[in-house]
C-alpha cells in the first residue's frame, strides 16, 4: 500500500482529534449548549452531568478521585496555575522552589519569573540520558524548600524520570510534588497516590483529544493542597479556576482519557515495535548517528542526532515527513535545544537533531519511508560534503 505524503510523524508537537471524541463533543456545540453552572434547568443539567462524566474518565486515567480534576485551558495553564498556585498560597512555608533543567518553557519561565520575583530556585541538572539524581534532589530539600516540580516524561528526548523515588523524597519531607505529566499521560500507567504526586498538569491534545483543553490534578487528602487562582471571577472550581466551563473540551479531553486507558497497553507495545524499527533501520543503515535520552523513555518517540551533515539542510530536507527538529526556532538565528545541550549533545550535533513522534495512526509503511527518506538524505548530504564542486 502506497504511502500517503506528507507523513506525520509529530504527535510530541500535538495529535489529531480521534473522531471517536469528535463524536462525543458534537452534540455539546449546538444542542447540549448548557451552562454547566446553571442549576435550575436541564440544560445546566445535562452539561454537568458531562463535565462529571468526563471528571471519572480522566481520574481513572491517572488514579486520583474524580473532585481532585481542575479544568484549565491546557498545560500550560495547569503548569501556571500549580506553580504561582502553590507558591503564592504557601509562601509562609518558604520561599524556596525546586526544578530541573530540561522541563518545558511552561515550567521553566514560571520558575524563572519567581526568581526574578526574589525566590530562591535550585536548578537540578541531568545525566547524558536527560535523568535528574534524585540523591542531588535529597540534598537540595531544605527547612524552607515549598515546591518541587519534576516533569514524568520528556518532550523532546522522552526520558522519564524516576517519578516514584521523587514523590517518596518530597512526601518525606513534606514538600508539594509538581509533575509535567504531558506526555506521559495515556502513554504509560501513572498513578497519583503511588507516585506521590500532589499536582499534576496534563493536556488533551497531546492524546487525541481537543486544544485548549486541559486539566490539573489537585490532592484534596494526605495533604489537602489549595491554590491561590490565576484570576479572579465567579468562584467556578473550588475558587481556584474562574470561568465558565469549556464543556465541549472538557468531553473531549473525558472521552480522550477513556479511550487512552483501554487501549494502552497494546498501542504502546506496537509503538515501541514501531520506533524501535525506525532506530534500527536508520542506524543499520548510517553510521555517526547518536540517540538522544536514554534509561526509561517513552515508548512512541525517538530523538536523533546525524553527524557530519548540516542541521538547517537536514530539516529542510525531510520535507514530506513531518518531524520537529532539534533547534528552537522561534528566533530568526537557530540555536540547538537547550534540552540537547542540557543533555551534554556537542552544538553541531545538536543542530542536526529530529525528533519523531509516533501515534495512533502511524504504520509500517510510514516508519520504512521516513527511514528511506532520512538515508537517502544523510547520504546525500555527506557525499556532497566529501566532494565540494
Ligand atoms: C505540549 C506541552 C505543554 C504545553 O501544553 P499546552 O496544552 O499546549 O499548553 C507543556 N508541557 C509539555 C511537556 C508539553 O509537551
Amino acid at each position: 500500500m502506497p504511502v500517503q505524503l506528507p507523513v506525520y510523524m509529530d504527535y510530541n508537537a500535538t495529535t489529531p482529534v480521534d473522531p471517536k471524541v469528535f463524536a462525543v463533543m458534537a452534540p455539546f456545540f449546538c444542542e447540549a449548549f448548557g451552562n454547566a453552572a446553571s442549576t435550575s434547568h436541564s440544560f445546566g443539567w445535562t452539561a454537568n452531568a458531562a463535565v462529571d462524566k468526563a471528571r471519572m474518565q480522566v481520574a481513572a486515567l491517572i488514579g486520583s478521585s474524580p473532585n481532585e480534576i481542575i479544568w484549565t485551558s491546557g498545560s500550560t495553564e495547569s503548569n501556571n496555575l500549580a506553580i504561582f498556585g502553590a507558591c503564592k498560597n504557601y509562601e509562609y512555608r518558604g520561599r524556596h522552589i525546586i526544578t530541573q533543567v530540561t522541563e518545558h518553557k511552561a515550567v521553566i519561565d514560571p520558575y524563572k519569573r519567581l526568581q526574578s520575583d526574589g525566590w530562591q530556585v535550585t536548578w537540578l541538572g541531568v545525566d547524558r540520558n536527560g535523568r535528574i539524581d534524585v540523591d542531588e534532589l535529597a540534598r537540595a530539600i531544605r527547612h524552607d524548600t515549598l515546591m518541587v516540580s519534576i516533569m514524568w516524561a520528556n518532550n523532546e528526548i522522552g526520558t522519564m524520570q524516576p517519578m516514584h523515588d521523587i514523590g517518596r523524597i518530597c512526601k518525606s519531607r513534606g514538600v508539594i510534588f509538581h509533575t509535567d505529566a504531558t506526555q506521559a499521560v495515556g502513554k504509560v500507567g501513572i498513578n497519583v497516590d503511588s507516585a506521590g504526586i500532589d499536582l499534576l498538569s496534563m493536556s488533551a491534545h497531546k492524546l487525541y483529544g481537543p486544544k485548549g483543553s486541559g486539566a490539573l490534578y489537585v490532592r484534596n487528602h494526605d495533604p489537602r493542597i489549595e491554590l491561590f487562582p490565576l484570576f479572579e471571577g465567579g468562584g467556578h472550581q473550588l475558587g481556584m479556576r474562574s470561568g465558565t466551563l469549556n464543556v465541549t473540551g472538557i468531553v473531549g479531553l473525558g472521552a480522550a482519557c477513556e479511550i487512552a486507558f483501554q487501549g494502552m497497553a497494546d498501542e504502546s507495545s506496537r509503538l515501541a515495535i514501531l520506533r524501535d524499527r525506525l532506530e534500527k533501520g536508520i542506524t543499520t543503515q548510517l553510521e555517526g548517528v547518536h540517540i538522544n535520552g536514554g534509561g526509561e523513555r517513552l515508548p512512541h518517540c525517538t530523538n536523533l542526532s546525524f553527524a557530519d551533515v548540516e542541521g538547517g539542510v537536514l530539516l529542510s530536507s525531510m520535507d514530506d515527513v513531518a518531524v520537529s527538529s532539534g533547534s528552537a526556532c522561534t528566533s530568526a538565528v537557530k540555536e540547538p535545544s537547550f534540552v540537547l545541550k542540557a543533555i551534554g549533545v556537542p552544538y553541531e550535533l545538536a543542530l542536526a537533531s529530529i525528533r519523531f513522534s509516533l501515534g495512533r495512526q502511524s504504520t509500517v509503511e510510514e516508519v520504512d519511508y521516513a527511514v528511506e527518506k532520512v538515508v537517502a538524505v544523510v547520504k546525500r548530504m555527506r557525499e556532497m560534503k566529501a566532494k565540494p564542486e
